[in-house]
């Protein structure tokens, strides 16, 4: 989606009354966006964190690996800077360093979902500058616009669709239940153990104009799913897309592999996408239509060393998928699977060194994030999925090629 020029406009607006407000100089909007064909090429160069050298030129920074990050989660206020060449307060990371030529400034973070994605700075060039209530706040309503237009820019592939992302409240299937909720969708996920991350998550969703109901839920258990199930049709009314995300992982050899960490395995991947996909299935047989994703692994494919437990799981619900998707076809209902490569969430614990040599040897030279994902998670849930039954999607960077 590219950006109108309607967009582009509005957001001049928004940058011009925060000038006027202020008085400022300058006022400079940086936001990386590719998705809304928004990019950073033409911003001043300016290093915020450690392992982003330098925004200019850059089209795809990864602002999750910045330090800067950390601090935001603290503190998403702005960042009001009165005199560059002296002290500082509120105290800003070492790494950030201020821009050439500017004296005093403030920096709005633009964040959505759980990334920085961009500044709204206002410059001051001569001198010191003592920034006034007024002058933060006007900061403030800039930001909030800025991130309503982003917001209000966002896709209908989903529009109207009530999809349950089991595990949504952290890594690939919080970036999925966004992506979702971007696509016009209202959501509902289910957690363990994280609370906060589930907290925030319904923040994110209702951000983005959509409905969010997170419900603890240990997939494993019959009353709990049933509960979940339930829960999300007395919210919600009807349930139409079911993405069966919750996993686990646990690496060791075979030999120290307890008959409870066997069982465990099995349980979480296969029992509760057994579980899920039932109840699932009562609700969307009625409907007569609806669907089910499941999340496979290239490691159902390939295997691995100290992985057993895990591979045999993840292939059991590649052959999962493809029963149940000939089961289910006659109702309406598509059932699909997508098997990621590493994907850096945290998932799997993995030395640095490890992650890096790993990254070296994909055709693609990266680790996936869930951001690369979620595109495959969406196409299968939209009417543009409708002639997909059955299959496995890859995105792996290229590591095979099945
Ligand atoms: P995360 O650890 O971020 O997500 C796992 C999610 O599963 C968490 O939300 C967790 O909830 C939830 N969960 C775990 N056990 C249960 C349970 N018994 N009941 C309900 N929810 C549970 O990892 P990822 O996002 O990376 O993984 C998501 C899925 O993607 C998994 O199925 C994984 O196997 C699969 N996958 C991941 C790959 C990767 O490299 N990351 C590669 C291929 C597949 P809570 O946070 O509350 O504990």
């Amino acid at each position: 989606m590219r950006p109108t020029a309607e967009l582009k406009a509005r957001l001049d607006a928004i940058l011009t009354a925060l000038r006027d407000a202020t008085g400022a100089a300058r006022v400079t909007f940086r936001v990386d966006l590719l998705e809304r064909g928004i990019d950073c090429n033409d911003v001043a160069a300016e290093a915020i964190a450690p392992g982003v050298k330098s925004l200019r030129g850059q089209t795809a920074i990864d602002q999750r690996a910045a330090g800067s990050i950390r601090w935001l989660d603290a503190n998403k206020r702005p960042l009001v800077q009165d005199d560059l060449s002296g002290r500082v307060e509120p105290a800003p990371p070492p790494e950030l360093m201020s821009v050439i030529g500017v004296t005093a400034q403030m920096l709005g973070p633009v964040v959505r979902g759980d990334m920085l994605t961009g500044w709204i700075s206002v410059h001051v060039e001569k001198g010191p500058r003592h920034w006034t209530d007024a002058d933060v706040k006007a900061l403030e309503t800039a930001v909030e616009n800025v991130q309503r237009e982003l917001d209000g820019a966002r896709g209908t592939r989903l529009a109207g669709k009530i999809a349950l992302v089991t595990g949504g409240n952290t890594g690939i299937g919080r970036g999925v239940a966004l992506a979702y909720a971007e696509e016009g969708a209202d959501l509902a996920i289910a957690w363990i153990a994280r609370e906060p991350d589930a907290r925030s998550l319904v923040t994110e969703v209702e951000r983005r104009g959509r409905k969010a109901l997170a419900i603890r839920c240990d997939v494993t258990s019959e009353a709990d799913v049933r509960a979940l199930v339930r829960g999300v049709v007395d919210h919600f009314g009807r349930l139409d897309v079911l993405v069966n995300n919750a996993g686990i992982q646990k690496a060791q050899p075979i030999t120290d592999m307890t008959l409870e960490d066997w069982d465990r395995m099995m349980a979480v991947h296969l029992r509760g996408a057994f579980l899920c996909s039932r109840e699932a299935a009562r609700v969307m047989i009625p409907q007569r239509s609806g669907r089910i994703i499941l999340l496979s692994s290239q490691l159902a494919y390939i295997g691995r060393p100290n992985y057993t437990a895990y591979s045999a799981a993840k292939g059991g619900l590649l052959t999962f998928t493809r029963a149940l998707a000939q089961e289910l076809a006659p109702h309406g209902i598509l059932v699909n699977g997508i098997a990621p490569g590493l994907i850096d969430t945290g998932f799997d614990p993995l030395p640095e060194e490890t992650k890096r040599a790993h990254a070296a040897s994909l055709p693609l030279k990266r680790l996936g994030m869930p951001e690369d994902l979620v595109g495959a998670f969406v196409f299968l849930a939209s009417d543009e999925g409708r002639y997909f039954c059955g299959q496995t999607l890859h995105p792996n960077g290229g590591e095979i090629m099945p």
